[in-house]
């Protein structure tokens, strides 16, 4: 049977990583995903440009297919606040990268590769079993591919085994790991675009952003090379997994469609593929390694999606390296607590803030998204360069004296 140091479920970007940096430090290491690669993702492909400092070798030129320098804001796709990310004057510019998931998780895991990973693609995990001193994992082949029939087992062992299997990870099952997880759900299409066509801001280094046409969320229109990606998300979700709302697929699918004629577009929405994924975000501290050491959850697999932005990609990779340094230095007993020291304190906080922000969103777009500085101060948070700590007395603050100093104020309490 086949043995290793290390074996990583899910070939997103927090497996992907943690293959890549194990290898590279000398283990042995497996990196089984479902699908064969490149694959698509569900995903806006939105991410600071911070991450470069994650990705060792691998260059932005490979994966972005554009630059985002400012955001259009809209309440109910009317009411546009286009803001810029940086002043003229600033001294530390800032932007989003959009990418395509199937493209950079593809380089990723080819990266892995090349420094001495094994990836196994197509074949989806099925069991991972704890036993004496390794663990088991047995997986099933889902199409013909590396030298495998659809339906063949693969199975093998290993020191270690890193969950990086996404929202709906086998591996937090099978290690009965995150048995409460808080999930949220979002919704994207992708749109072939001409640039010069549809509503003058639709422009390469413009996200549009809008928090009216759906609750408890916001949608967005993201630009890419040569299409649109157009999405909608609840990330305040009124239960516990907001798969359970039966409606929630229609309003991000109207709120998609709303978009279009707002932006002047037209396609052909029987063309158009909707894909809807679960998000789950965080819902505060809980063991994400198994009492043994054996098993690591990262990225998605252990919730660590913002509950403010929705975003995951950065702490999927934040996550997914830190899962495989625990592995590489013998401390895998530390983990939960450095996955706790990294996000904990700033997860919190943006929680506290979606709570207030997703209850209020009329109140918030007029007093707190319209404003010269909030595109800058959202890149910010999401590059990690301010903490929700930080802002987040301040922010409420301000929103509710301006509500109290508004006489339509006290009436736009009863939001949400
Ligand atoms: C609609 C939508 C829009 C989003 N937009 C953004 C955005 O703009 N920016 C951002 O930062 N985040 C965004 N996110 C969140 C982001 O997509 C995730 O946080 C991110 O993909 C997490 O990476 P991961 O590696 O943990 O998991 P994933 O990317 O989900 O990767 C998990 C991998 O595991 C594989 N897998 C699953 N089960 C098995 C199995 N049994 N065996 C083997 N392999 C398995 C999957 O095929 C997948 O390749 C969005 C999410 C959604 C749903």
């Amino acid at each position: 049977m086949l043995d290793y140091d290390l074996i990583v479920c899910g070939a997103g970007p927090a497996g992907a990583i943690a293959a890549m940096v194990a290898a590279q430090a000398g283990l042995t290491v497996a990196l089984l995903e479902k699908q064969i690669l490149p694959r698509h993702k569900t995903c806006g492909g939105g991410t600071p440009t911070v991450m470069q400092t994650l990705l060792h070798d691998l260059v932005p030129e490979s994966f972005v297919e554009s630059t985002v320098l400012s955001m259009r804001h809209t309440w109910n796709f009317g009411d546009p606040y286009l803001s810029p990310i940086n002043a003229p004057d600033a001294d530390r510019p800032l932007s989003i990268w959009m990418m395509q998931r199937s493209v950079f998780d593809n380089a990723l895991a080819q990266r892995a590769v090349q420094a001495g990973a094994e990836l196994r693609d197509g074949l989806a995990v099925r069991t991972v079993t704890i036993e004496a001193d390794r663990v088991r994992v047995s997986a099933q082949a889902i199409k013909a591919n590396g030298g495998l029939n659809k339906g063949d087992a693969f199975v093998a062992t290993a020191r270690t085994v890193i969950g990086a299997d996404g929202a709906n990870s086998i591996t937090a099952k099978a290690a009965n790991l995150r048995q409460k997880p808080s999930i949220a759900i979002g919704m994207e299409i992708e749109l072939p675009h001409a640039w010069g066509t549809g509503h003058p801001d639709l422009r390469p280094d413009v996200a549009h952003l809008e928090y009216g046409a759906i609750k408890r969320g916001y949608a967005w229109v993201f630009p890419k090379a040569d299409h649109l990606n157009i999405g909608a998300g609840v990330f305040r979700p009124r239960r516990q997994d907001a798969r359970n709302e039966h409606q929630v697929r229609t309003e991000m699918q109207q709120a998609i469609a709303h978009y279009l004629e707002a932006l002047q577009l037209s396609p052909d929405l029987s063309q158009v593929r909707f894909h809807a994924h679960p998000l789950p975000i965080w819902g505060g501290k809980e063991r994400l390694h198994t009492q043994d050491g054996r098993i690591l959850l990262a990225g998605d697999a252990a919730g660590l999606i913002n509950p403010f932005f929705g975003d995951g990609i950065l702490h999927a990779v934040k996550s997914g390296t830190i899962a495989a340094e625990c592995v590489i230095e013998n401390a895998v007993a530390q983990y939960s607590n450095r996955i706790h020291a990294e996000f904990a304190a700033n997860f919190d906080a943006a929680l506290s803030l979606a709570r207030f922000f997703y209850q209020y969103p009329g109140v918030c777009y007029k007093y707190g998204v319209k404003n010269p500085k909030s595109s800058r101060l959202a890149t910010e948070l999401i590059s990690g360069e301010l903490s929700f700590p930080s802002i987040l007395g301040r922010a409420i603050g301000r929103i509710q004296r301006a509500m109290l100093g508004d006489r339509h104020g006290t009436s736009a309490l009863s939001e949400g």
